[in-house]
């Protein structure tokens, strides 16, 4: 069995009370016995804690439900909270900050981080020619960023003026406020106002920052394209991103690749595909032809005797590489057939012997099958 105190009785309320009742019976209790009011009482923290894990439970309908049926066994973790319901999450709920407590965390002054923080990654779009995406390139791309202001040296103050220490705050940035109530005086550190927590004040800012101690420029970077990219594909690009605040790292730099098409080819995983017209003859007699491949190189490609409309003819290795590595795609040639639209009286004349010909043939074979038929 459990030794602590019901829940109810820690928060001091009936069984049957509504959200409403708990929340203002928990801001009640926590004022009285938090830490930092009740200084005299030694057992303040333990209070404190019990306090917030009766909140906690209580505030949440479905824990509630299972605490009024099994008591503190339902969040005993020796008991394996498992068994009754995903109750692993015990994290600090509620208004645990007296700040928080006091005036309802609607003023967050007073807490600004200074410490070094990392500057923010950017993201920009990179259009390439497919040619380019195919055989890799190095490219200069142009970017803005913010970079400390040279003429000012990132102080913000006009060269030659004085930076003074803020009389307000004299120099901390943060200024102290004394709030009395009932429970007693309670001291809040806020962001100076006079100075927005830089502690220092300027007399004349400098013209080319206005003051902010940072510019944007353009910054031209050169990006190595790796041989195969694709659409949709990230680069990401080290310390290329925003500045750090006071003495932080840069942020990363991330380029989207989108590959502009070409008229002749297409990418399809890693081959590449492109089509080819030939005439009747050449389908049927067969023939050699060269054929530009990407990159200004040819190919000579060997057209079989009897192709077909639509039939592939396929080149090994002469697709798209696999990025960082040795390997190739294919290059499929899809085979169009045409037929001439004018004929002239001596092909005309070819053609219908060949017709003739042809039925002949077609008709032997047909009177062959037929027969084969009879006796079958
Ligand atoms: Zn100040
Ligand atoms: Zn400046």
């Amino acid at each position: 069995m459990s030794s602590k105190r019901d829940y109810y009785e820690v928060l001091g309320i009936s069984r049957n009370a509504t959200q409403e009742e708990i929340k203002k019976a928990y801001r009640q209790m926590a004022r009285k016995h938090h830490p930092d009011v009740a200084r005299d009482d030694e057992n303040a923290a333990e209070k404190f804690k019990e306090i917030n894990d009766a909140y906690e439970i209580l505030s949440d309908e479905q824990k509630r439900a299972a605490y009024d049926r099994f008591g503190h066994d339902a969040f005993d973790p020796s008991r394996g909270a498992g068994g009754f319901g995903g109750f692993e999450d015990f994290g600090a709920g509620g208004f645990t900050d007296l700040f928080d407590l006091f005036f309802g965390g609607a003023a967050g002054g007073g807490r600004r981080r200074r410490g070094p923080q990392r500057g923010a990654d950017k993201e920009m779009r990179l259009d390439i020619n497919f040619e380019d995406a195919v055989f890799g390139m190095q490219k200069d791309v142009e970017l803005y960023r913010v970079e400390k202001c040279e003429k000012c040296n990132g102080n913000g103050a006009e060269p030659g003026t004085p930076i003074k220490t803020c009389p307000a705050c004299k120099g901390s940035g943060q200024t102290k406020s004394v709030q009395s109530t009932p429970f007693g005086r309670f001291e809040t550190l806020r962001t100076c106002s006079r100075c927005q927590g830089e502690g220092k004040i300027i007399e004349k800012p400098c013209t080319a920052c206005r003051g902010s101690g940072q510019v944007r420029k353009k910054h031209k970077i050169n990006v190595r394209i790796p041989a195969g990219i694709d659409t949709g594909m990230r680069l990401k690009i080290q310390n290329e991103g925003e500045q750090g605040i006071y003495g932080g790292p840069p942020g990363d730099l991330f380029i989207t690749i989108v590959v502009r098409p070409h008229a002749k080819f297409k990418r399809e995983d890693h081959n590449l595909v492109t089509r080819l017209s030939i005439n009747f003859v050449q389908a049927a007699l067969g023939t050699e032809l060269e054929i530009p491949l990407l990159g200004g190189a040819s190919h000579n490609v060997k057209i079989p005797e009897g192709t077909q409309p639509g039939d592939i003819i396929t080149v090994k290795g002469k697709g798209i590489p696999y990025i960082n590595s040795q390997k190739w795609g294919d290059l499929k040639i899809i085979i169009d057939v045409t037929i001439p639209t004018k004929l002239t009286k001596k092909q005309r004349t070819l053609l219908t012997s060949f017709y003739e010909d042809n039925e002949d043939k077609e008709n032997r074979k047909n009177l062959f099958e037929k027969f084969k038929d009879a006796m079958g």
